[in-house]
């Protein structure tokens, strides 16, 4: 089973929030207005999420209407990276809305029958026996009016459990296509995910969001000597020990092989150098023994790389850069230590001027 402690960041935030905001906004909870927000969380788009934003400061700002053009406009595209669950929504959706046309065309020709009755009743030289046929005709079509729009509104409820479903499925889905197997935090996936939404809400708060990767030492030779088993293990614990001491603003990632990625958001360069210093004083102090023979396994050391998010100018490719740089010189400085992105610039410099 799956523990919503260990959903990415983002992910656990979208569906919090989207049973709360529907029931608390009195949004209508279709599919298509699931798939707006669900959209406007995930935040892939960030045309769209800027004027939803607009529209979310009026209150009254969204409905069913604007949520169609807002789907229209932004969200029809194929895209490639589409989920399953995306595919879902939109099938669903799609599904909704011919069956809406269907109804509201049953509608309006009850409508124009009673209006073409109603014109005929207004006619000075009608006899009592047509207004008796008309009257007739106008219960008719009032009754089927009734019930097409009972059966209508069964359709919405339906479509609604559906989409419920769906919403439990997805959290589910996104999970576990999110999560690194062995060690449960996020993967690869979530990162490219993570590290994209965290940049657009950090665009206007630069010095605000930190990257850490953290490389385990000499992992190979680890490997070597214990073989994959127990190297797995270590992975494990690794993960764990960055588990035990993650802060509310972080996301933790299996950035590949032996790497591991955190973003901190809404800290400071100090807490982000404190947090990697951290861990590399965990994992070295750590006892650990081989399963079966209980005899000590080598001191596992850690190298740690950080990197600032500049604002709005930066984007994911250099912020990685210089965090994978700084973590290379940390490496070629002796391993088992912490550098920044502001050494790496010390260093760059002196190294220019010699
Ligand atoms: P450095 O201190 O420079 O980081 O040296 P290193 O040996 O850790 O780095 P290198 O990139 O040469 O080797 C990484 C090793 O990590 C290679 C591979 O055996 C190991 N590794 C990668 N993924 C896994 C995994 O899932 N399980 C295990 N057991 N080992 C892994
Ligand atoms: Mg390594
Ligand atoms: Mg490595």
């Amino acid at each position: 089973m799956f523990d919503t402690k260990d959903l990415p960041e983002k992910a656990k935030r979208i569906f919090d929030l989207l049973i709360e905001v529907f029931e608390e906004q009195n949004i209508n909870p279709t599919p298509l207005n699931y798939f707006v927000w669900y959209q406007y969380y995930k935040g892939d788009n960030p045309k769209f999420r800027q004027e939803m934003d607009t529209i979310l400061n009026d209150p009254f700002g969204y409905n069913d209407r604007v949520g169609k053009r807002l789907y229209d406009e932004y969200l029809t595209e194929d895209d490639k990276e589409d989920s399953d669950f995306d595919r879902a929504f939109r099938r669903l959706m799609d599904a909704m809305i011919k069956k809406m046309d269907f109804w509201s065309c049953k509608l309006s020709k009850h409508t124009k029958e009673i209006d073409d009755c109603t014109n005929k009743l207004s006619d000075p030289n009608i006899n009592a026996e047509e207004v008796k046929k008309i009257t007739n005709s106008i219960l008719t079509s009032a009754t089927s009016m009734k019930e097409s729009s009972m059966a209508l509104q069964e359709e919405m409820a339906n479509s609604s459990e559906t989409a419920y479903e769906l919403r439990q499925q997805l959290v589910e889905a996104r999970a576990e296509a999110m999560r690194d197997e062995l060690t449960d935090v996020g993967n690869r996936k979530a990162f490219n995910n993570s590290i994209e939404e965290l940049m657009f809400d950090a665009k206007d708060n630069p010095n605000s969001l930190y990257l850490v990767m953290a490389d385990i030492d000499n992992f190979k030779e680890f490997n070597d000597t214990y073989g994959h088993l127990v190297g797995d293990s270590v992975l494990r614990y690794f993960a764990s020990i960055m588990k035990k001491t993650k802060g509310d603003n972080e996301t933790i990632c299996r950035y590949g092989g032996e790497e591991f990625a955190i973003l901190m958001a809404e800290s400071t360069l100090e807490q982000a150098i404190e947090r990697a210093e951290g861990i590399r004083k965990d994992i070295q102090a750590a006892h650990l023994k081989q399963r079966n023979s209980d005899k000590p396994l080598k001191t596992i050391t850690s190298s740690f790389g950080i990197a600032r998010f500049h604002g709005d100018k930066d984007d994911a490719k250099d912020f990685l850069e210089r965090a994978d740089n700084a973590l290379y010189l940390a490496k070629k400085k002796g391993r088992n230590q912490v550098v920044d992105e502001d050494q790496l610039l010390a260093e760059q410099a002196t190294d220019s001027k010699r």
